[in-house]
């Protein structure tokens, strides 16, 4: 088991991404924090998680909420002990052209993206410190890298959790820290179920339009990225063991975007 005795936080796993990641981290041996917004999710994902026999437990926080961080990640040392990993996973997305888009949402979408990783950050950053290592994963996108009509915030976001991860990278390097970037392409999630219609209803084309000429039409066979495609993707980057592979961003999206 590649994580035995670690104990991962990993935020947004009470759905999609962020639920995979955790399930593949615990089966690997990993105790893992359930973070997330939704109290309902959260505590049914940590449970079935219990019910496979796997270390579990929800923890309840908004990651843009500075005292809800704080207090949520207490809570995680005061269950498991420790913090050896951190999944900056919570995300949202909005569908919409620069010039109609308002304010608060703007604000809104970088506060999940940026505040929540820069909140979770400096909490994990803390106690990994105190513990002399750890690894940071955050989750960005082929929107860290290209840009997509009507997604603005969603785009500026992504790019700047690249900034934060070779920050994090050098700064943490001296106390055994690593941070690395996983960057997905299309995967089916309620994020991405949600915005096939609002796209075809902004572009004036069909569903089907969306799916095969916008989230597919770059990559190298016409296929969705997987949960558990990105799900191994971060295995790989939280397990790695030397301190060689940090700073970096992985881009796992069927050849959709190639760097
Ligand atoms: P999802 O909607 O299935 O899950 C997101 C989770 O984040 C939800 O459980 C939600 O409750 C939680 N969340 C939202 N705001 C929160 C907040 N303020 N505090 C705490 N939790 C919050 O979405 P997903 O597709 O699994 O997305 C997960 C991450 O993967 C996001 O960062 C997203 O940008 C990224 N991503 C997704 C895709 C994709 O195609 N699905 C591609 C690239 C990157």
């Amino acid at each position: 088991m590649r994580l035995r005795e670690q104990v991962a936080v990993v935020t947004g796993a009470a759905s999609g991404i962020g639920r995979e990641i955790a399930r593949a981290f615990a089966r690997e041996g990993a105790r893992v924090a359930v973070a997330d917004l939704d109290r309902n999710a959260a505590e049914k994902a940590a449970a079935q998680l219990v019910a496979e026999g796997r270390q579990a437990t929800p923890v309840i926080m908004d990651v843009t909420d500075e005292a809800q961080v704080e207090a949520g990640i207490a809570r995680v040392l005061d269950t498991f002990g420790r913090m050896d990993i951190l999944v900056s996973n919570a995300g949202i997305q909005r569908v919409c052209p620069l010039e109609t888009l308002s304010f608060e949402d703007w604000r809104h979408i970088l506060a999940v993206h940026l505040d929540g990783a820069f909140l979770c950050t400096r909490a994990a950053l803390r106690q990994m410190y105190r513990q002399g290592g750890g690894s940071i994963l955050y989750m960005g996108s082929v929107h860290s890298k290209e840009a997509s009509r009507l997604k603005a915030p969603y785009v500026t976001a992504k790019h700047g959790l690249i900034g934060l991860a070779k920050t994090v990278a050098k700064e943490g390097a001296p106390h055994g820290v690593r941070a690395n970037v996983i960057c997905p392409g299309f995967v089916r999630t309620p994020l991405v179920e949600r915005q096939i219609p609002e796209q075809a209803h902004a572009l004036g084309v069909s569903e089907e339009a969306v799916v095969r000429d916008i989230m597919l039409r770059e990559t190298v066979d016409g296929e969705f990225t997987t949960m558990k495609d990105v799900a191994e993707a971060a295995l790989f980057l939280v397990s790695f063991e030397s301190r060689a592979l940090t700073g970096q961003s992985l881009v796992v999206s069927h050849g959709w975007f190639m760097q």
